[in-house]
């Protein structure tokens, strides 16, 4: 009887990932990214050796030779490009320079590890026709490589693979995972609508006045989409009949939301985090708890599998709620969330007390036209590559929405001032709140 065939180990990859391959010479590193990546990603140490002293395996070269490998991830990251490092990677300290890299440019890091035996690797050294390694420096390898093993998993990988044998290794596949943000493929045309904050007319009659049929569901024009900028919740009327009518829309294929501050701060309550009930969040719930509970439950798995950005039409457009700086476009982190959530503040308070916020637009020079909203303004407000379309319907002014490609601006009125302005809304340019 033949023994059953194990299935093949499949290593997902997220597109924005710096690999690392980890294991002592001879295991297979070089010969499992060959067949699998193209040449120019992967960054190999015994490249740059050669490259510095035409000898590859000139250990007294390692020094220059990672020096410009991490030079080169860098720039590879900076460019938002996949990488893969093929370098022993033994140690934490040789691990610790490429884990910062990638914190640095918001990528994630991937390890996939060859934990074959001594006797494979020196086998597989033997059957080398270029250089072979002395069987002395596979030895020490293998046993740096057992006391370094276990340190792996705690150094905030986002996956770490594990490849026992060769056959393990020649059988696995890689599956490239691209960024659920990455809508480059899409082209629209969309219209890109404003904060809602639960004003379910001026919405309904905003989507008309753009085309769309309304009734107990929405059907587009043909071909077009619906963006959200965020914050469909909070200040308004009806903030349920916002979330019905727009993952309705999701769902059907027809609209797609970034996550706002607010719907951040509700979703946060929604899990049962310690959320205070300011800024309208009070009334949100009181409007929930006459709705049936499965509502809240769609409401809050949604926003739980939320995205942040989006990048749309061949990365020309750029969806975030307060907006994305150009180095944070179409990267992961805590910090491109907090971005795209609140924009960039001063770290000091206005005259009311509130955070400034810093004007990111106003040094904007991204090739992408990013849409955001947050910040109320009286009109759709342009600068540089950017506007804010946050037209303050809520308190009292209108609901607007942006044609793309066209760049034309459509809005409705609000039918009544909802919540009091206060001093957020009517100045230009206002230093906002951070809940705004
Ligand atoms: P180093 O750290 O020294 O660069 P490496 O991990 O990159 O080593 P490779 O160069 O990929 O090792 O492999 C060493 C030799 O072993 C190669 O000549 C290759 O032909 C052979 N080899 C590698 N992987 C396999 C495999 N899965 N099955 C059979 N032979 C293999
Ligand atoms: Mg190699």
């Amino acid at each position: 009887m033949t023994p059953p065939v194990p299935d093949p180990v499949r290593l997902v990859l997220p597109e924005s990932s710096l690999v690392l391959l980890v294991g002592p010479s001879g295991c297979g590193k070089s010969t499992f990214a060959r067949a699998r990546f193209s040449a120019t990603e992967v960054v190999s140490s015994d490249h740059y050796r050669a490259v510095v002293c035409d000898d590859e395996g000139n250990q007294a070269a390692s020094r220059d030779a990672f020096a410009i490998l991490h030079e080169v991830v860098a720039c590879r990251l900076a460019w938002r490009r996949f990488t893969v490092v093929d370098a022993t990677n033994l140690k934490a300290d040789a691990r610790r320079p490429l884990l910062d890299l990638a914190r640095r440019y918001h990528f994630a890091t991937c390890a996939v590890v060859f934990e074959m035996t001594e006797e494979t690797c020196r086998q597989h050294n033997e059957r080398r026709a270029e250089r072979r390694v002395p069987d002395d420096v596979i030895a020490r390898h293998v046993q740096v490589f057992q006391q370094t093993r276990v340190t792996l998993e705690g150094e905030g990988h986002q996956h770490v693979y594990t490849l026992r044998t060769a056959a393990e290794a020649d059988s696995s596949v890689v599956v490239r995972e691209p960024l659920p943000l990455d809508r480059r493929g899409d082209h629209g045309p969309f219209d890109i609508i404003g904060d809602v904050h639960g004003c379910i007319d001026e919405l309904r009659e905003l989507l008309t006045l753009l085309g769309y049929r309304v009734g107990d569901r929405v059907e587009p024009p043909p071909g077009r989409k619906a963006l959200f900028v965020g914050d469909l919740c909070d200040r308004g009327p009806d903030t349920p009949a916002v979330y019905r009518l727009v993952l309705d829309m999701i769902d059907a294929g027809h609209a797609l939301m970034v996550v706002g501050n607010h719907d951040w701060k509700l979703l946060r309550r929604l899990k049962g985090n310690d959320v205070k009930l300011g800024q309208g969040l009070a009334e949100t719930m009181e409007q929930f708890s006459h709705e049936p509970p499965a509502l809240k439950d769609r409401v809050r798995a949604f926003l739980d599998q939320g995205q942040f950005h989006y990048l749309f039409d061949d990365g020309n457009l750029v969806l975030a709620h307060a907006g994305l700086r150009q180095d944070l476009q179409g990267r992961v982190s805590a910090r491109v969330r907090s971005f795209a959530l609140f924009g960039e503040t001063t770290g000091r308070t206005d005259e009311h007390g509130l955070p400034i916020r810093l004007d990111w637009a106003a040094e904007y020079r991204g090739r992408a036209l990013v849409v955001f909203g947050h910040t109320p303004t009286v009109e759709p407000l342009w600068s540089n590559n950017t506007v804010n379309i946050d037209t303050g319907c809520v308190f009292g002014g209108h609901l607007s929405a942006l044609r793309y490609p066209e760049r034309e601006v459509v809005s409705v009125p609000a039918r009544r001032v909802y919540c009091d302005p206060g001093h957020r809304f009517g100045a230009v340019s206002p230093p906002g709140d951070e809940a705004s």
